[in-house]
């Protein structure tokens, strides 16, 4: 016995970004006693995480949180690092969240039919525990990562602010989802020579006939399908994120706007041997995927409008230039050599619940969860992708989840 204060809580939630403030805001409408706990402070993700020119690729007639929404004079432009950390504070004390920043949670334990919370201010036995400590905690790197040559600065997009950071010299940008693409582009237009790994990606134009691709994947529902209704979901919760950028020119990113650009491309990086980068030659193959992946989607768009009457309020049907194939598909690249002088990693983010002493983890270190209820009676998830809809990770797709996942904690402590 150590004479400790053990504090006692109904509920503890575990973050305070969007997806915490949101099970908060379910929380006290049901007038069920909480607190949210924040390692750092609120929209500490958006503050610390993220690099200096980042936007957000969902347009700000998509911003909203239960009880707030973007009201601003810009509904078609994109909020910048600072925006999204402002508007998410506003979320924090609208909704009057009991946020504790500065909290950092290091052990989650199973003590009896209840949770011990072990914090950096204390201890803490709770009912329920919301994990909403997000998808993206750490960088996930693939292993040959430690096979590269000491001489090639290498960095993530945790490490990553600007260009002026970078030692002179070669970029390669591994990874081409929507922090890679938006990242070689940088790169290659502070004036540096990029080459750019791309695996199998999510081609997608910025607009399509007149509106924001994001306004047709909302107005279709494409991203309301919901989790127990997708053929592979295995599958769709590892989908990497869009090749979408938020600019006021409302431009596309693809791989032939990368070429445009400068910016060579190169296969999935598969191997490090004898200091060599080695690349897969499927690029042809990986690239007609994305593209017929596309067509189809803009098909079903197509059809949509049609089916709804809808094809007189937007522009007609588009169809877009088949990916470019580069003329000399490199397949290797000698890292000794200087002409890469960094590496940055863009190859993923994956969640840390190296707090998380309860036996829910699975061997690819994911939680194991049913539409977030997680695999331990009481213990909750919120924020990761496709938890409950494809729109999970969204801010604007929080509502719906939280909503859900909040109810069935209500049903669990009333029991
Ligand atoms: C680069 C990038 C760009 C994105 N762009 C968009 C976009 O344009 N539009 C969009 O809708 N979504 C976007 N997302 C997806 C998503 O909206 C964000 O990842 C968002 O930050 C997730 O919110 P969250 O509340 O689930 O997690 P987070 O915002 O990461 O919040 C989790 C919080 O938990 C805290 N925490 C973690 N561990 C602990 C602990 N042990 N103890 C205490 N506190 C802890 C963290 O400090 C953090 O504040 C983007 C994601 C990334 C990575």
């Amino acid at each position: 016995m150590t004479g400790q204060t053990i504090e006692r809580v109904t509920t503890v939630v575990i973050g305070a970004g969007h997806a915490g403030l949101a099970a908060s805001k379910f929380l006290t409408d049901r007038s069920i006693d909480h607190v949210v706990l924040e390692r750092g402070e609120v929209a500490n993700s958006w503050r610390r995480e993220r690099w200096d020119s980042l936007r957000l690729l969902t347009p700000n007639w998509q911003c909203s949180v239960p009880g707030l929404r973007y009201e601003g004079p810009d509904p078609d432009g994109y909020l910048t690092m600072t925006e999204i950390a402002e508007f998410i504070e506003r979320f924090a004390k609208v909704s009057g969240a009991p946020v504790r920043t500065s909290t950092n949670v290091t052990r989650v334990r199973r003590a009896g039919d209840e949770y011990q919370v072990t914090t950096s201010d204390g201890e803490m036995r709770c009912r329920a525990v919301v994990i909403a400590s997000g998808a993206c905690n750490q960088p996930a790197l693939p292993q040959f990562a430690a096979a590269v040559p000491v001489s090639v600065e290498q960095l993530t997009p945790f490490d990553y602010s600007d260009p002026g950071q970078l030692p002179d010299g070669g970029v390669l940008v591994v990874g081409a989802s929507a922090t890679g693409v938006q990242l070689a582009a940088e790169l290659a237009q502070s004036g540096r020579p990029v080459t750019l790994s791309v695996g199998e990606h999510v081609r997608l134009p910025r607009t399509y006939r007149g509106r924001d691709i994001l306004w047709w994947m909302d107005a279709t529902g494409v991203w309301d399908e919901r989790y127990d209704e997708v053929d592979d979901l295995t599958r769709a919760r590892r989908l990497p994120s869009p090749q979408l950028v938020g600019t006021s020119e409302r431009a596309t990113l693809d791989m032939n706007a990368l070429t445009e650009m400068g910016v060579g491309l190169v296969g999935r990086w598969a191997a490090v041997r004898d200091g060599r980068a080695l690349f897969s030659g499927g690029l042809r193959n990986v690239f007609s995927l994305a593209d017929l992946k596309m067509t189809r989607l803009l098909d079903t768009f197509d059809e949509w409008a049609r089916a709804h009457g809808h094809d007189g309020e937007v522009g007609p049907p588009e169809r877009f230039a088949p990916t470019r194939v580069p003329a000399s598909g490199r397949l290797q690249l000698d890292l000794g050599s200087g002409e890469i002088a960094a590496i940055v990693w863009a190859t993923g983010f994956r969640p840390d619940y190296g707090w998380l002493h309860v036996p829910v983890v699975d061997a690819k270190g994911q939680l194991r969860h049913d539409g977030g209820v997680v695999d331990s009676p009481g213990l909750y998830a919120l924020g990761l992708p496709v938890l409950r809809r494809r729109k999970s990770t969204f801010i604007y797709g929080i509502e719906d989840d939280a909503r859900e996942v909040i109810g069935h904690l209500a049903g669990y402590l009333a029991a």
